[in-house]
């Protein structure tokens, strides 16, 4: 699983691409090369300029030294215009990032520092058309995901989704078309519709459901023990 210091600095990462870059910025762009899947961190675009740069974020050592790609002949140098490796202060020195990428270092309070320069590779093995491309998706479907996840944020983050008994789930009632949440067990076909005045059979195998959350034993014990506790 991702670190939360990981996903802080890819965001940061993206903040410096759309001031440097201007146009096009995403996070975790999928790209093709040579059969091989490659998921940049963050990858910004300038249209004018012709330009593509990424941003790899590495927050631990053991992970940068066994990042096969950064090294490869398709590794991010080779893929965009200028490559770089960016980390909290002190984690690389200069002369252990391998050649052409840039080093950036981000201080406690966000501030990003250029320890060293790119080099700048003038023939991308990917065409400008082809990260464009892939950029603009990454960017769309962060933008969808963002609308999906209000609704569907679960605020538990599955901790009491292994052997789940219960689902909470948003689901649409085709009557009133009203959107609400519900329990209901897992596997449950059927659920009246929470609006009064409506009461409308809602078929769950229909309907577009999310389930935002999922609920076991555990979670139960602990609750009806809690609420048991005299002192409630
Ligand atoms: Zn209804």
């Amino acid at each position: 699983m991702e670190s939360s210091l990981h996903e802080h600095l890819k965001i940061q990462a993206l903040y410096w691409l759309k001031a440097k870059m201007t146009d096009l910025c995403a996070n975790e762009v999928k790209l093709f090369v040579r059969r091989k899947q490659v998921k940049a961190d963050a990858m910004g675009i300038n249209i004018k300029r012709n330009e593509a740069r990424i941003i790899e974020v590495k927050v631990s050592r053991s992970d940068f030294l066994r990042d096969e790609v950064l090294q490869a002949p398709y590794g991010y140098h080779a893929i965009a215009h200028y490559a770089y490796i960016m980390t909290p202060v002190g984690l690389l020195s200069s002369e252990e990032i391998p050649p052409g990428y840039g080093l950036l270092e981000i201080d406690d309070y966000d501030n990003i520092t250029v320890k060293r320069n790119p080099k700048k590779n003038e023939t991308p093995i990917l065409t400008f058309d082809t990260l464009i491309k892939r950029t603009g998706r990454a960017a769309t479907n962060a933008v969808l995901f963002q609308e999906l996840s209000k609704e569907t944020k679960d605020p538990t983050k599955g901790t009491y989704s292994k052997g789940a008994k219960v689902h909470l789930i948003s689901a649409t009632c085709p009557q009133c078309k009203k959107r609400k949440k519900y329990l209901v067990r897992v596997n449950e076909e059927n659920t009246l519709c929470k609006v009064r005045a409506c009461k409308h059979v809602i078929p769950l195998n229909k309907a577009r459901v999310h389930t935002i959350t999922s609920y076991n034993k555990t979670f139960y014990n602990q609750l009806s023990s809690l609420i048991k506790d005299p002192e409630m």
